[in-house]
């Protein structure tokens, strides 16, 4: 997204993505009011939601047996008042393809930088790994956007907080029969939690352990884990089986962390780079998103004219930084709290608050702004190529 605001801008960009496509299947798929918002003002929505994609209006859980409607995004004060599920490798098709309508845009693919390139303590480029050999790509700003194990902030000698979040999670597909139900589901019990992602030709599972946990559940073997996953949702009981090899099991580590400082002379980190999000509230790639929109109003029209100093890079930290403490500091709560990947001794009731969104509908809008909009919403006014 970065990528794309600055070309649009008419500033010369070089994406460089590690792999050779965008087709891993280990991300969320959650595309939300703020961004479809975005999708509006850049005039790419109505193409945008041709692409295969499903639309949630309303977010139900199930707590404890007890199905509760938890958000409702349909009163929002945006354009699509729903949460668009789509595969995270076709939202970036998408969003790239544009990309490379704009003259000075380039996405080098199967280019993985090793390294940062650092003349008298500014970062002026990158060195990277292609299948042609060692790449060297100078540029007046390096924006480190490669992720949690982003080697960009490793590189920068950067200082990192790490909140200590009690849970992993386990990630696997489970085909789809007719008769299932509709909606993206997540269900908890008592401390645990499987959610199912509608892919349309099958469920995209993810079933949250204890961190550290997976050798355990591993010698307790797959009918077990089996049983687990049924005891959540019963619907899968003909199909659990499916699972049957421990390769098609995949563990994901959740971590939450935040850079002390997210910038230095010739380079930005942003997104998981800067901060690395949980799945909790599956707000990540928003919070990644907002960033870049951020990036591109605050640095565009001086990136056009040349470097920008680090007073500069500092502005879109301090743009973006609150909006990320309060959502990282509400999925800490989560994981120390409500998810916490093991069985707690409460009772089948539903928790108050909960009870309270099942009672007044109207509170419901309260996490369908949290979670759809998010605090601090960005507005492209990047400008457009001269
Ligand atoms: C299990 C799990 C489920 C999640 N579910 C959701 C969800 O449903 N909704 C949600 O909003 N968020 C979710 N999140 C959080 C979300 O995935 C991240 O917050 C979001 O992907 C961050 O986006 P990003 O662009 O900063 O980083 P990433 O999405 O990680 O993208 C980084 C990119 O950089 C590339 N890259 C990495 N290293 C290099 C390198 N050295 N050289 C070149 N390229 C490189 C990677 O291949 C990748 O394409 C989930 C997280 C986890 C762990």
């Amino acid at each position: 997204m970065a990528g794309y605001l600055l070309a649009r801008a008419g500033v010369p960009v070089a994406v460089l993505e590690k792999h050779a496509d965008f087709n891993r299947d280990f991300r969320g798929d959650t595309i939300h009011p703020s961004t479809l918002q975005l999708m509006f003002e850049l005039g790419l929505l109505a193409e945008f939601l041709k692409q295969p994609h499903q639309e949630l209006r309303e977010l139900r859980v199930v707590v404890n047996g007890h199905a509760v409607p938890a958000a409702d995004f349909t009163k929002l004060p945006t354009r699509c008042k729903f949460i668009a599920f789509m595969p995270q490798w076709d939202f970036l098709n998408f969003l790239s393809s544009h990309a490379k309508r704009f003259p000075t845009f380039q996405l080098r693919m199967k280019a993985e930088v090793i390294d940062l390139l650092i003349d008298n303590r500014r970062v002026t480029g990158v060195r990277a790994k292609t299948p042609e050999g060692e790449l060297e790509v100078r540029g007046d700003l390096v924006i480190g956007a490669d992720g949690r194990h982003s080697i960009v902030h490793t590189r920068a000698g950067f200082e990192q907080r790490e909140f200590g979040v009690p849970i992993d999670v386990l990630w696997m597909r489970i085909s789809k029969k007719q008769g299932d139900p509709k909606q993206t589901l997540g269900f908890f019990q008592h401390g645990k939690l499987v959610v199912l992602l509608d892919r349309d030709d099958y469920w995209q599972c993810g079933f949250v352990i204890p961190k550290g946990a997976f050798d355990e559940i591993k010698a307790r073997g797959l009918p077990q884990l089996q049983n687990d996953i049924v005891s959540f949702a019963g619907f899968l009981r003909d199909r659990v089986a499916e699972l049957d090899d421990w390769s098609k099991i995949k563990l994901l580590t959740v971590q939450i962390n935040r850079l002390r400082n997210w910038c230095r002379e010739g380079l930005l980190c942003i997104g998981d780079s800067a901060h690395a999000m949980s799945p909790a509230g599956g707000v990540g790639i928003n919070l990644a998103i907002q960033d870049a929109v951020a990036t591109a109003n605050l640095l565009a029209e001086k990136l056009r004219n040349g470097p920008v100093s680090i007073d500069d890079l500092r502005e879109v930290q301090a743009r973006r930084e609150w909006p990320t403490r309060l959502i990282q500091g509400m999925q800490v709560f989560i994981h120390r709290r409500v998810v916490t990947g093991r069985a707690s001794e409460r009772g089948n009731a539903l928790p108050f608050v909960l009870r309270l969104l099942k009672w007044f509908p109207v509170l419901r809008q309260i996490p369908a702004r949290f979670i759809g909009l998010g605090p601090r919403r960005e507005h492209f006014h990047s400008p457009t190529a001269a």
